[in-house]
């Protein structure tokens, strides 16, 4: 059940409301509106008290959500979320640009990806140091080694860093690296106790839909996190598995604008792992800006034949600044600008 307080009704108010639902043992979170209190109440709400709390002269609006996703519902807020991270800014007024390559490749690789990323133009510098890997043959990541080349470059070129935690035991090691947004990358959408455990560290969180997740998995996903704790949510569509195998996975462009119904957080795009192939990963960047992305997630590398993952599908360093160069075209036609 969600409670929409009247504009101007007091904390101590407020507060005793909270304290007569949390004294029949059901659990409940406060939004973080400035113009008003809104409550969500995550436990099934008996009806005598269901209608008795719809009776409060305090209370503007009750609802009764048909799923039992709540914080990250729409009606959970006013105003769609905004994060900060560094100087970037993402919610709805702005239009971000993550990149960098696939995975971190040692020193030197990550200080010429995080030089493109920056005279591109770009906002966030991305690298994987642990992989999630199909074959366990494959480049598996250098691990907290990676975290320290990645942070390292970040900070050289002034950029914030986002990275993949694949183990709840690594969240120590993120936080000491002070890795500023941390990736629940596809294949560990549904892991539970992963998605407990980063929620309590107090960064932003990249969430990737699952391969085959659908959205409301996706969305229950995304509530274990704010009901840890998380209140930097970025959800991220990176293509789903379908029947077509022309491509890596198919972008599914539908939940942009059926996201921005559902939920109030930001929702970007990745098509480089959508489509696997660097060249259409411009036109799927702008038609994602177009259906409302908060931004996208790309790979870019100096040298896409030498990557030691997804090659196919990394960006040259010119490609990027092209493609960020669309996105503030995007950013302005829809009335915002870049992060
Ligand atoms: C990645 O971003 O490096 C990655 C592995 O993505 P995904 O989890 O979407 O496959
Ligand atoms: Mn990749």
């Amino acid at each position: 059940m969600i409670l929409r307080m009247k504009r101007g009704v007091s904390a101590p108010a407020v507060q005793k409301i909270r304290a007569r639902i949390e004294g029949e043992g059901l659990r409940v979170f406060q939004s973080t509106e400035t113009q008003r209190s809104i409550l969500a109440v995550v436990d099934k709400v008996p009806a005598t008290l269901s209608k008795e709390l719809t009776e409060l002269p305090e209370v503007e609006e009750a609802s009764q959500p048909k799923a039992a996703w709540r914080l990250i519902a729409r009606e959970f807020r006013d105003s769609m979320t905004h994060i900060k991270l560094g100087k970037v800014e993402i919610g709805p007024e702005t239009v971000v640009v993550i990149a960098g390559p696939c995975s971190v490749e040692g020193k030197e690789l990550m200080e010429d990806a995080a030089r493109s990323v920056v005279n591109a133009g770009a906002h966030i510098l991305r690298g994987g140091a642990f992989k999630p890997r199909t074959s366990p043959y494959a480049f598996q990541g250098f691990g907290v080694e990676g975290l320290r080349q990645l942070k390292d470059a970040g900070d050289k070129f002034g950029l914030p860093v986002l990275t993949e935690i694949m183990d709840a035991a690594d969240v120590p090691a993120f936080l000491d690296h002070d890795i500023d947004c941390l990736q629940i990358g596809a294949r560990n959408m549904q892991n539970f106790r992963l998605l407990k455990a980063v929620a309590q560290a107090g960064k932003a969180v990249v969430l990737k839909r699952g391969l085959s997740a659908t959205v409301e998995e996706w969305l229950y996903a995304a509530e274990y996190l704010a009901a840890g704790g998380c209140q930097g949510i970025i959800l991220c569509e990176r293509g789903i598995r379908t029947f077509e195998t022309a491509t890596r996975n198919t972008l599914d462009l539908t939940v942009l604008p059926l996201l921005a119904e559902m939920t109030h957080l930001p929702v970007i795009a990745d098509p480089s792992h959508a489509a696997g192939i660097a060249r259409l990963v411009a036109p799927l960047s702008r038609a994602s800006l177009a259906a409302g992305a908060a931004g996208v997630a790309v790979e870019v590398h100096p040298r896409p034949s030498e990557a030691r993952s997804d090659g196919p599908q990394a960006l040259l360093p010119a490609e990027l600044t092209a493609l960020v160069a669309d996105a503030r075209v995007q950013a302005a036609v829809s009335g915002r600008r870049l992060a």
